[in-house]
């Protein structure tokens, strides 16, 4: 058994947390492959060393002096050292950044600087090998991972039977520069990293035991999910839960290699499994309708009108095509006998809204469109609803008691999934009326 281990911003944050961090590897044997983030918050004064790079380049761009700035970083990483009696030289290390830190540094090489130092203190102290990303992360040129190539790198450098510690969110593309992730990218490492060495599971440490069934923020104290598959959690990130990031899943799905979430700050809890088919696991055979909730505020509606508009051909892809020359990401569509509705995010088209508006009619030939705000989306997920009768009636009626207006509808046919579009200001309240009536009264069979 070889298991994958992620550490988060939180869970290295400070000696306190490196020592929880080596309780966890040290107690399974099996905890082989570390993959670290830069050092998070302590708390909510604190800072996270990632954002503090980025603003430190804002300076150097700007000609605004970084040293105060660069400081914080600095102080954080040595009170890490000095608690934890470690001989890394970091001031070699901070030398050595701070003097590529002039106009022209190359941004990616300074923001991967924060998982490149936590990944340093983390192997001294667990007594692993370091292997840096930039040498077994492999990009090509277009930004994708390159498997092979990785693959092949990371083999060569496991040399010794010890534990291994590789830096998150960077890699480098052919020509040796360091490329760095999205936002929350180490994640995605751990899951290459997973898939490069076929894991048996991939255990991604936080500071939450787990997903929940809906936001902890609109539902009090809302239940754990156990079980989850790699498809309905694409589904509920989609729709605003983020516990992990968005492109995690695609690695370790293919090798369907479980993720586990878990909390360094809580370690015997069971956390969250996700897995690419729960049917051994869903204790009564039967799972129940929904696993999790999600939504998200302020969409906007595109309503097109056009007599007569289901029978021309190719009516939809020139509406379509409109959007994609603005560079405007549609995030749902329904189309009827005269009508198309283009369900849009506010922020996305504020600027270009009217310009959109009057080309639909101009250029496209609608003969009416309007735009209509403050939509909520809310998507209520389980593997459970599928060809099972009734849920969709059971939903909606709970709604309606309630009082709730729903404004859309949708269902795919893989049937794991249904969003329903509700006015914003009932957006709270919906989602606490399907957690009440699902989850608490238990009607979730
Ligand atoms: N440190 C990076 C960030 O804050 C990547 C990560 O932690 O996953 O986004």
């Amino acid at each position: 058994m070889i298991k994958v281990v992620k550490f988060g911003g939180s869970s290295v944050a400070n000696a306190g947390q490196f020592r929880k961090v080596k309780n966890i590897v040290d107690s399974d044997i099996s905890r082989k492959f570390i993959v670290t983030s830069a050092c998070g918050k302590s708390d909510n004064e604190d800072h996270k060393v990632t954002d503090l790079l980025y603003l430190c380049h804002a300076h150097i761009k700007y000609g605004v002096p970084f040293n105060n700035l660069f400081a914080v970083i600095e102080k954080k990483y040595m009170t890490i050292k000095q608690e934890l009696n470690l001989k890394i030289d970091l001031d070699g290390e901070f030398e050595k950044i701070k003097k590529s830190m002039t106009k022209n540094i190359n941004i990616d090489y300074l923001v991967s600087r924060g998982e490149y130092l936590a990944g340093l203190c983390l192997a001294e102290y667990l007594g692993a090998d370091f292997v840096d990303a930039k040498d077994v992360i492999l990009f090509d040129y277009d930004g994708k991972v390159n498997f092979e190539r990785s693959k092949t790198a990371l083999q060569e450098r496991l040399k010794t039977d010890k534990k291994i510690v590789i830096p998150g969110f960077y890699g480098a593309l052919p020509n040796g520069k360091i490329k760095i992730m999205s936002r929350g990218g180490s994640d995605i490492t751990g899951a290459i990293i997973a898939s490069l060495i076929d894991a048996t599971i991939y255990e991604n440490w936080t500071d939450v035991s787990g997903i929940l069934v809906a936001d902890p923020r609109i539902v009090e104290n809302p239940k754990r999910i156990k079980y989850i598959t790699y498809d309905e959690l694409r589904e509920l990130s989609f729709m605003g839960a983020n516990v992990l990031h968005d492109e995690t899943i695609f690695p370790v799905k293919e090798k369907k290699i479980p993720i586990n979430i878990k909390n360094t700050n809580e370690p015997e809890n069971h956390g969250t499994m996700i897995v690419d088919d729960c049917s051994e696991r869903d204790e009564q055979k039967t799972p129940g309708f929904i696993t999790g909730i999600a939504g998200k505020k302020d969409f906007t509606v595109f309503n097109c009108t056009k007599l007569n508009l289901s029978n021309e051909v190719g009516f939809l892809k020139r509406t379509l095509q409109l959007f994609e020359d603005f560079n405007i990401n549609i995030k749902g569509i329904q189309a009827g006998i005269d009508t198309v509705n283009i369900i849009l995010e506010t922020q996305e088209i504020e600027e270009d809204r009217y310009i959109i508006l009057s080309k639909l009619k101009e250029i496209i030939g609608f003969e009416h469109v309007s735009a209509f705000d403050n939509l909520s989306l809310i998507a209520v997920v389980g593997r459970g609803m599928s060809k099972r009768p009734g849920m969709s009636g059971k939903l909606f009626a709970e709604l309606g008691l309630n009082n709730i207006n729903i404004k859309t509808i949708n269902q795919a046919i893989d049937e794991i999934n249904v969003i329903i579009g509700v006015d914003n200001k009932d957006f709270e309240k919906a989602i606490n009326c399907i957690y009440d009536r699902f989850i608490t009264r238990g009607e979730n069979k």
